[in-house]
């Protein structure tokens, strides 16, 4: 597969923008060669500059659960924006997505839109901080909640340990904020509640993780997040990624979470920007304009992101049915990718949560971020680069989720396994 066009654009981008990218994972890093600049999508389906089609496991990363384009969608944002695009005033389309988000979390009284899961995140701990005027977090090896300073944290060696920014440019003592536990490690954390619980303020988490691959909670690690509450500390479930995408009413429906807080992005934007928190009406209400808790946004509630994330959302309300569908054909990517990996003798483990799924090369189980990272990424590398030329096209790193949208059925599955066995 040729793509001279790619190759010129890429080379011209990293003259202007850093590494050529608006963000780092674009740029093949992890996998090296030149990204394919994308300029169509349709369904499962993309096309680059250089007119080469690919069958997208990516989906910007998690929001096209319809695929690309999709009809009623595009109806609908080109409805809107023929009214104008933004006013800085309320519109009546963030109550009806208010009104939608309330009806996949019945939980969430109120609901605060902002415009990157980023925002949404760090606008929660914020929230947390503020309401319980506690100031320690708590967060897991591997999982992401966005670039915000307090979150760009990872563990050091040891079960518990202070923060350690894992950036440049994050202030050590504001790192120190942040208390970093292994995920799916009940015990440290039930430990953790013992020693500090009353000085934290909220714990964040993934409640099935996509950023570090997939990596399933266990019941036991789950019921100890939920010991967190007898502390007065607010779970805080991210479910910027899950939200509408493993269910409805995403991981909280799926796995029976009660969490205070809830943040969602990605497929509530319906590839547009927005993002969203929420939770009970007595902690929300702190936020201004009627508490003290302070967040704003020029751009937030917009009504283009709105439009999109509603004809979105009602879309998914109106189909049931597509979730059984992203299941089925979910289970049949896993089984075929497992069957032809074990024909040829490759050590892997396959996690998947309905139509979020990570392929890693190393014995199983991989149940944490020290075990994700036990994974070939030598032979990631080749099994990426072998689909690509292939037309398919699959995350540029291992310790990412691939995603299914509706669009996705059994030709796709087909076609992604004739991929992987040629290439192999
Ligand atoms: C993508 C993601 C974020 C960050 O969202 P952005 O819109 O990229 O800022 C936060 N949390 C989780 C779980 C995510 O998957």
């Amino acid at each position: 597969m040729e793509r001279p066009l790619s190759e010129g654009l890429f080379a011209e981008a990293q003259k202007h923008i850093p590494g050529g990218v608006s963000s780092p994972v674009r740029a093949f890093k992890a996998v090296g060669g030149t990204p394919p600049f994308l300029v169509r999508g349709e369904g499962a389906y993309v096309w680059d500059a250089d007119g080469n089609r690919y069958l997208d496991y990516v989906l910007s990363w998690g929001p096209l659960i319809l695929g690309h384009a999709h009809p009623e969608v595009v109806r609908r944002i080109q409805e809107v924006a023929a009214q104008g695009f933004t006013f800085g005033a309320p519109h009546p389309l963030e109550v009806e997505l208010a009104k939608a988000v309330k009806r996949a979390y019945p939980a969430l009284e109120l609901v605060r839109f902002v415009s990157s899961g980023t925002e949404a995140t760090m606008s929660a701990l914020r929230l947390a901080r503020g309401y319980t005027g506690r100031p320690y977090i708590v967060k897991f090896r591997g999982n992401y909640h966005g670039h915000a300073d307090g979150l760009l944290v990872e563990a050091g060696s040891g079960a518990l340990t202070l923060g350690v920014p894992s950036s440049a440019g994050v202030p050590r003592e504001y790192a120190r904020l942040t208390l970093v536990l292994e995920y799916n490690d009940p015990e440290a954390l039930r430990a953790l509640l013992k020693e500090r619980g009353e000085e934290i303020a909220a714990i964040i988490f993934e409640p099935v993780v996509g950023n570090a691959g997939v990596l399933i909670p266990t019941e036991e690690f789950l019921e100890a997040l939920h010991q967190a509450r007898e502390y007065g500390i607010l779970l805080i479930a991210d479910e910027v990624m899950t939200g509408f995408r493993l269910a409805f009413g995403g991981a909280t429906e799926r796995l029976g979470l009660k969490p205070d807080l809830v943040t969602l992005g990605k497929i509530l934007g319906g590839g547009l920007p927005a993002a969203a928190y929420g939770g009970r009406r007595e902690v929300m209400e702190k936020v201004a304009p009627l508490g003290p808790v302070y967040q704003a946004g020029t751009l937030s509630g917009n009504p283009l992101a709105m439009a999109a994330g509603l004809a979105t959302l009602e879309i998914l309300e109106k189909n049931p049915d597509y979730y059984a569908r992203l299941e089925e054909v979910g289970a049949k990517l896993e089984a075929g990718l497992k069957a032809i990996l074990s024909r040829k003798g490759i050590p892997h483990a396959v996690n998947r949560v309905g139509s979020m799924l990570t392929v890693f090369f190393t014995e199983g189980p991989v149940r944490t971020f020290a075990e994700a990272k036990r994974t070939d990424t030598e032979l990631f590398r080749r099994f990426f680069h072998g689909l690509l030329d292939q037309g398919v096209y699959w995350p540029p790193s291992n310790f990412e989720a691939a995603f299914l949208s509706i669009l996705h059925g059994e030709e796709e599955v087909a076609m992604t396994l004739e991929a992987l066995a040629k290439a192999l």
